[in-house]
Formats: C-alpha cells, structure tokens, sequence
C-alpha cells in the first residue's frame, strides 16, 4: 500500500524517499536535501556528479553524501546573491514536509484498517480449526498470517516516517542556522558585509516600488592601527565588540548596523533625511567617545576611542555604489578635518 502512493506521488519529494531507502541511507536531514536536489534536478551539477559514482557504481557512502552537501546545497545556501536557491530549497522542504504528511496519514488510516481486519480475523481463529474442509483451513490460516504481516509492516512505516518528519523539522532549523551564520559577524555578532548587501538592495529596491528616503552612515575607527600595536589585537578585538554593541544600540530597531570591514561599519536608516541622520550620526559618535574603555583583563584605562563618520542620503535612480560612494568620501573628510567628527555630502565639495 505504501509503495503504490509513493509511485503515484510521482514528485522529488517521493522520488527521494524511496532512493533514500533503496540505497538503505539513513532518512537524514542532509540525505533528504542532497536527494531531494537530484530528483528535483535543482542543481545540475550535482546531478552530474551523483550520474557519474552511478555509472562507475561506487556506493554512495555517507561521506560521499556530506561532502555533495557542502559542495552544492550549503553553498547555494548561504551565497547571498542566491536568495531563488534559497527560495527554491525552503520551497522544497515544505512540499516534502506535505508530502510526508499525506502519506502518514494515509499509512495511518491503512493500518487501522488491516487491524480491524486482523481482529475480525483473529476471533475466526478458533473456528478455523473446526472447519473440516483442509484446503479452506490453511487458506484462511494464510490469510490471518499474511494480514498480521501486513499490520506489522505499515506500523514498521509509520515510525520510519514518523522519524522521518522530524529529520525534516531539524533539517529546517539546521538550515536557518547556517543562513543565519552566513549573515552573521562572529566577532560582533552583529550583521557582516553580506546581510549589508542584501539590506541595501531591500531598501533600495523598496524605493523604487514607493517613495520614501534612505541614509547610510559610514563609520570607521580613528587611529585604530596604533591602538592594536599599543594594545594587542585582542584587546582590539574587545574594543571592536563594543563599538558595534554601542551602533547598534543608537539606532531604532528599523535601522541597521552592519560590520562593514575590518574597523569599519555600516548603517542603513529607513525614513530618514540627511539632517535627521546627522543628528544620529551625532548621537553614536558622543556615545563611543563617552565610553571609558578598559581591559577587560587586567582593568587597564585604555583611554578614549573615537569614531568618524559620513553621512549620505540616497538619491531615487542612483547606483547603490555612487551612494556607498558619497558617504565613504564624507568619512575621508572627516578623517582629513581631524577625526572624531561627522560629515556628510553637504560638506563636500560640489
Ligand atoms: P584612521 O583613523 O585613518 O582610520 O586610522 P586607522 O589606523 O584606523 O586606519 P587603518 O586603515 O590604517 O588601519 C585599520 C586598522 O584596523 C588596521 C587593523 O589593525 C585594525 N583592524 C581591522 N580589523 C581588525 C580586527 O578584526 N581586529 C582588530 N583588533 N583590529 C582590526
Ligand atoms: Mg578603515
Ligand atoms: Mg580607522
């Protein structure tokens, strides 16, 4: 019963499955995403390469399995300008998730049925043996067998899939946690270069489709090459924490600060005019300088730092790079006028 709905399924999702069990592979998040790839011939090359350990007949060993994972999936996975991979692969996991779900309760009302049967049966049993003709006997007999056989089978089933449903829940969150890392700073914690892109291309995009404003604030770290060889980079490190720590917390939650590069860092501000974004600009600048740093370790006054920063507002048609552009040469002014300042396209020269 259950192999006719899986051929009458004829999706990925099923395909995979049954793949999955012919090569008697375990029903694991990573082996559903690889197969299910294949079947949906999602990635070509992995199709490829999955064609050729086929025709060469090499077993399809676990490792083989994680490293086509690593190699075409995770990476289609976390490649930022890829986000229709992405779409395509959560869209798939949910149609698997359905899939699975329909069978199950098919499994489930199959199994209620045979059981019913078997327990008709079972009260027949008794009689069984007072029926005369011998041939009708061990009929019957065989019937009981063959249906207790089958009980037994879709119960085996139903837990397969049971255990396999999960493995699709944790395949799910596996799958978050690593788009999450993708996008994630690990020294700060905050969001990289790559969240960056992607947010400005949302913003920017947004405006196209409705009027509204955008503002960057591009900020970098004053002097921070001599506080890494006075220091150390680790305590670098600590100041680089805080700094994000004290962005993030001058900014409203619809804002976003983002590691831009090494001492650098980004913020995007939707709704926001230039002279509003000065003010903030303002605001995060005081809040660093007033911060007394300390080594953390030995409680070390490490003494001020200071940031500089500058200031673009987002002209509707223009390239996300003249944007970048104009905020990073307000910050070299800010550098050239001394530090420790905020400057913004107005102060450039025209
Ligand atoms: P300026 O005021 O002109 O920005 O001077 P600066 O020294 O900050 O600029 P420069 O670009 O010459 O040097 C940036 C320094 O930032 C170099 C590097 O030691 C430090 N830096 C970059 N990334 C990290 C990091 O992840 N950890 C630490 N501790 N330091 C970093
Ligand atoms: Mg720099
Ligand atoms: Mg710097």
């Amino acid at each position: 019963m259950g192999k006719a709905t899986f051929t009458r399924e004829n999706d990925a999702a099923d395909a995979a499955l049954r793949i999955i069990r012919t090569l008697a592979l375990k029903p694991e998040p990573l082996n559903y995403a690889v197969w299910f790839t294949y079947c949906a011939g999602e990635s070509l090359d992995l199709k490829a390469e999955l064609d050729q350990y086929f025709k060469a007949k090499t077993p399809i060993t676990p490792d083989i399995n994680e490293a086509l994972f690593a190699k075409y999936i995770a990476q289609a996975l976390v490649g930022a300008a890829d986000q229709a991979t992405r779409q395509k692969l959560d869209d798939a996991n949910d149609r698997l998730a359905k899939t699975l779900n329909s069978v199950m309760s098919l499994v489930a009302s199959g199994t209620q049925g045979t059981e019913g049967f078997a327990q008709a049966l079972e009260k027949f049993k008794g009689e069984v043996d007072a029926i005369a003709d011998p041939n009708l006997a061990s009929a019957v007999k065989a019937v009981v067998a063959e249906t207790q056989k089958m009980v037994s089978l879709n119960a085996q089933l139903q837990s397969q899939l049971a255990l396999a449903s999960k493995d699709i829940g944790a395949l799910k969150s596996d799958l978050n946690a690593i788009r999450k890392d993708a996008f994630t700073d690990a020294l700060t914690e905050i969001p990289n270069r790559k969240a960056f892109n992607k947010q400005m291309e949302e913003f920017t995009g947004a405006l196209k489709a409705k009027s509204g404003y955008l503002s960057l604030l591009m900020t970098d770290i004053d002097k921070f090459k001599s506080f890494n060889d006075k220091h150390g980079h680790v305590v670098g490190d600590q100041v680089l924490k805080v700094v994000a720590k004290t962005l993030a917390k001058n900014v409203r939650d619809s804002d976003f600060a983002a590691r831009y590069g090494g001492e650098e860092f980004a913020v995007l501000l939707p709704n926001t005019r230039l002279k509003d974004a000065i003010v903030i600009a303002e605001k995060a600048r005081n809040s660093v300088r007033a911060k007394d740093m300390q080594n953390r370790r030995t409680g070390e006054n490490l003494g001020k730092v200071t940031i500089s920063i500058g200031v673009a507002e987002y002209t509707l048609g223009e390239s996300i790079e003249d944007f970048i552009a104009r905020a990073d040469t307000a910050l070299y002014l800010a550098k050239q006028m001394g530090r420790d300042r905020v400057m913004s396209q107005l102060d450039l020269p025209r």
